[in-house]
């Protein structure tokens, strides 16, 4: 029995199974959250995933619900709280958080999202629900065909709100609030409060209880972040050799855009590293599946977008690497916050070439310190790639690393050892990197300044 969860207020039915899940003290967010949510207060909070959020909603909800009609089994069931996320992950992940810290109370849940059969969630909402979780498109197709109602809701959640927005989600979500009674209570989480959210914010809460905890970020002395500097054309390469020679049997690898994730999971594969790549273009039983297959061991490396990733919770994920950075730097926090949680260390990985230097820039000055670079050797940076050698720089090349092939041909294998560095190629390591190289376009540094979350907006780049 958890006596710091009870001091909070919360009841037995709950306390038991936190102890359960083997927590032994609240988190910040949940101190914070869980006695003004059982005083039926809206929040304001800015916490991201791997805070303990999701328990810090999930917990005084089920109470509150459970208090308010103890018999709710005796009724047909009416959906009492709407919990909306960005992801259909994210859903999933939320649902069965609400089924295992409401495992003693007689409450029901369902989950409703996209690119599945719809037709048993219409069922099951048919059968009735007290807790409806479910990502806002989907949600509107059964309000559309009047297969869920949500008349009755107590308590609206809107988790991950600001990638809600980011993901477009605003008309439907304001879709969605039109249809729900006045009187209730809200809460929302965000993990950066840009103009957008706090205007959602405005017209949504009233008089919110602000929680701000300490974002997951480079403090976070669990995780040991490390740059390696490499030439872009040779990222993959490395990625091969880090993980072969670490012999890294779980890592999450991030790229920005989808196809590269698909690519790098496809090049992987075929050097004999299982690998898959997981995104949104990808149905719902194949990310589920890729998800599965990886916290089950069988897949060794999954690749990710940013979006894919958010709401990920693989526990004690000892590796995190960046194939590139991300254009916002607040994802590079979201990204490493995948390792070193609940307890466990881990270690981010940056493989960064000089094209993104300028992002690297606004990572650290969001971090405020600047992270260790290491050449790994073998991999230093400043070498051309293969197509744009000399026919005779090529063979010199081939030459030098024993294997008397033309450059071209050593990419395509990661048996061969890495290109030794050249006395006749510029030595750029060292230039690699530096403040003075070009910066990336204002787009992709919007969100670099990172002020205290409830004082001053944010900008996020797109
Ligand atoms: P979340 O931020 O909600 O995604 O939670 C991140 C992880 O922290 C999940 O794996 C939870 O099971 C775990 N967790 C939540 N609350 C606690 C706690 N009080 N003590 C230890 N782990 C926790």
């Amino acid at each position: 029995m958890s006596q710091s969860f009870a001091l909070l207020g919360l009841a037995a039915e709950l306390t038991r199974v936190v102890a359960e899940q083997g927590y032994t003290e609240p988190t910040p967010v949940q101190a914070q959250a869980i006695p003004v949510i059982l005083a039926g207060r809206d929040v304001l909070a800015g916490a991201q995933t791997g805070t303990g959020k999701t328990a810090g909603f999930t917990l005084p909800l089920l109470q509150r619900l459970s208090a308010a009609s103890p018999a709710a089994a005796h009724h047909p069931r009416r959906v009492r709280a709407l919990i909306l996320t960005p992801t259909r992950e994210l859903a999933a992940q939320v649902e069965e958080s609400v089924r295992t810290y409401g495992q003693y109370l007689p409450l029901q849940s369902t989950l409703v999202y996209g690119g599945v059969n719809i037709n048993p969630q219409i069922e099951a909402l048919r059968r009735g629900v007290d807790i409806l979780v479910a990502t806002p498109g989907r949600l509107l197709d059964h309000l559309q065909q009047k297969t869920a109602n949500l008349a009755h809701v107590e308590i609206l959640v809107l988790d991950e709100a600001d990638r809600m927005l980011d993901m477009g989600f605003i008309r439907d979500i304001r879709r969605i609030l039109a249809l729900l009674p006045a009187r209730r209570q809200n809460l929302l989480f965000s993990a950066t409060f840009s103009n957008e959210i706090r205007q959602l914010a405005d017209g949504l809460l009233h008089a919110p209880a602000m929680i701000e905890v300490a974002r997951r970020n480079a403090e976070s002395e669990l995780v040991a972040q490390r740059i390696h500097p490499v030439d872009a054309w040779r990222k993959r390469e490395l990625l091969t050799h880090l993980v072969s020679s670490g012999d890294w049997r779980q890592v999450l690898v991030f790229t920005r855009m989808k196809s590269g994730a698909n690519r790098l999971a496809e090049q992987l594969c075929k050097e004999g590293i299982e690998a898959t790549a997981i995104h949104g273009n990808k149905s719902q039983p194949a990310r589920t599946r890729a998800l599965a297959g990886f916290k089950a061991g069988t897949v060794r490396v999954l690749v990710a977008t940013d979006i894919a990733a958010r709401g990920l919770d693989i526990e004690e994920l000892p590796h995190v690497v960046n194939f590139e950075l991300p254009n916002v730097p607040e994802d590079y926090v979201h990204r490493i916050g995948r390792t070193g949680r609940a307890g466990s260390t881990g270690e981010a990985i940056s493989l960064v070439s000089i094209e993104e230097n300028a992002l690297l820039a606004d990572i650290e000055k969001l971090l405020t310190r600047r992270i260790d670079r290491q050449i790994v050797p073998g991999f230093e940076p400043g070498q051309p790639p293969p197509q744009l050698l000399t026919a005779a720089q090529a063979v010199e090349r081939g030459g030098r690393d024993g294997q008397g092939k033309a450059g071209t041909q050593r990419t395509k294998t990661s048996a061969m050892p890495p290109a030794r560095p050249s006395a006749s190629t510029p030595a750029r390591a060292s230039q690699a990197l530096l403040p003075n190289a070009p910066r990336a376009p204002q787009s992709a540094r919007a969100g670099a300044a990172m002020p205290a979350l409830f004082r001053s907006p944010t900008r996020r780049g797109s």
